[in-house]
């Protein structure tokens, strides 16, 4: 291990994840499918625990004690995230089941009331599928039409052509901060600033920002923002859509059921306030109460610390992979968070993934639910090792000592 990396002892963090202890094929494991899920530290799952096993209740139902108790620490969280993103108000928050869920909230609510025929939604080449699809959903159904910013070689998007594309019938732009499979980070400030100057609104998928870099809402100025639990070190199954209050309380329901209304007769429903609105039926109450802690925690380690030790690993990494004949990284941003995709020509993803799980270590391989990227560099798949702070230089190292091994097998 390389101990010390910058301000952060790793070795102290690393008890956190029990998980990064477990062995592999009898080698210790390494973890580089941070972009996937991260690990979750042990503070998450005890807070999980002692929900189900002190005070498993259901949420804003009961006047019993327990029902009390989940209700305070489940609204708890909704502060904590509203801390976390610096939104002006709790009710701002929705709880939902992750990224996908939040934009397809937004795409299905406020896509399908407030946008019509010939209306023009701009996204990016480097979207996840999560924000391609729901958008094509959407202009299949009211006739709207979705545009693309391309991106160049590098893996930047061409800032020009998104000039050009924005224009007066961009009604929305929905964008990915940080890509999953070029790691890219997007200048969302300045193009929420642009696509505002125009009247569109801006929808910001941080699922990869929020586990590596501090996201404030409110300096952004984006109206929505989406991000899931499980990669932000918390529980799956839970996520956040951040909107702005004024855009919310415009909004129809997405689902509707229990908790989401006033009242019900059947002759007419009237709607609960805002954040309820939006969270029919039992929530993922002991999951909230997990992405509670989570946050804590990531705070408790601290964003500059993180951002630190991220980049030296980003950089270290950058160039211990060179020492690999024939690997080509795919990405090289100038703005990059710590995600290394690459290929070694000749030789397929799964092959070099099967060859490096082998020796311990967890790659991921595929499109990454990124098609169009991989069409744009002509290949089917990439083979990634996404960093986070618990990884250490030394696991690089074991990356590249396999990846050698590989090059052995297919020479
Ligand atoms: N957007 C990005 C950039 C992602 O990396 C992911 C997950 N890989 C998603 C959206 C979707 O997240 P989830 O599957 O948690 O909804």
């Amino acid at each position: 291990m390389s101990g010390v990396v910058m301000d952060l002892d790793v070795k102290k963090i690393r008890q956190d994840f029990p998980n990064l202890h477990v062995s592999v094929h009898g080698k210790p494991l390494v973890y580089f499918d941070n972009a996937a899920t991260t690990f979750k530290p042990r503070v998450v799952w005890e807070a999980m625990d002692g929900y189900y096993q002190k005070y498993a209740s259901n949420v804003h139902r009961g006047i019993h004690e327990l029902s009390e108790k989940a209700t305070a620490a489940y609204e708890a969280t909704r502060g904590k995230v509203q801390k976390f993103l610096n939104a002006r108000d709790s009710k701002e928050i929705i709880f939902t089941r992750g990224t996908t869920e939040s934009i397809n909230l937004v795409a299905y609510s406020y896509g399908r009331h407030f946008l019509k025929d010939g209306d023009e939604i701009l996204i990016s080449e480097m979207e996840h599928h999560s924000n391609i699809v729901p958008w094509q959903m959407l202009c299949e159904e009211k006739g709207c039409i979705l545009k693309v910013i391309p991106f160049n070689d590098q893996g930047e998007l061409i800032y020009e052509e998104f000039e050009r594309l924005l224009t007066a019938k961009t009604k929305l732009l929905s964008i990915v901060y940080i890509s999953n499979s070029l790691g890219t980070i997007n200048p969302v400030k300045k193009m929420i600033k642009a696509a505002h100057a125009r009247g569109a609104l801006v929808l910001v998928d941080a699922a990869q920002a929020v586990g590596h870099r501090r996201v404030d809402v409110q300096d952004l100025d984006c109206d929505f923002l989406a991000f899931s639990g499980h990669k932000l070190f918390g529980p799956t199954g839970v996520g956040v859509l951040y909107g702005k209050a004024e855009l919310l309380n415009k909004m129809p329901p997405f689902h509707g059921g229990g908790d989401m209304i006033s009242s019900v007769t059947f002759e007419k429903t009237t709607y609960a306030a805002l954040p309820y609105k939006f969270e029919a039926g039992t929530p993922a109450v002991a999951e909230v109460i997990g992405l509670g802690a989570a946050i804590d925690y990531v705070l408790s380690v601290g964003f500059e610390r993180i951002e630190a030790c991220e980049q030296s690993l980003l950089e270290y990494g950058t160039r211990a992979l060179q020492k690999v004949p024939g690997l080509k990284l795919i990405g090289a941003a100038r703005e990059k968070a710590a995600v290394l995709s690459f290929i070694l020509p000749g030789v397929h993803p799964h092959d070099i993934g099967t060859l490096v799980n082998d020796e311990g270590i967890a790659i991921r391989t595929g499109h990454h639910c990124t098609q169009p990227v991989m069409k744009h560099f002509g290949v089917p798949a990439t083979s990634r090792a996404s960093l986070s702070f618990y990884n250490t230089t030394a696991e690089i190292d074991r990356l590249v000592e396999a990846l050698l091994k590989v090059r052995e097998v297919f020479p």
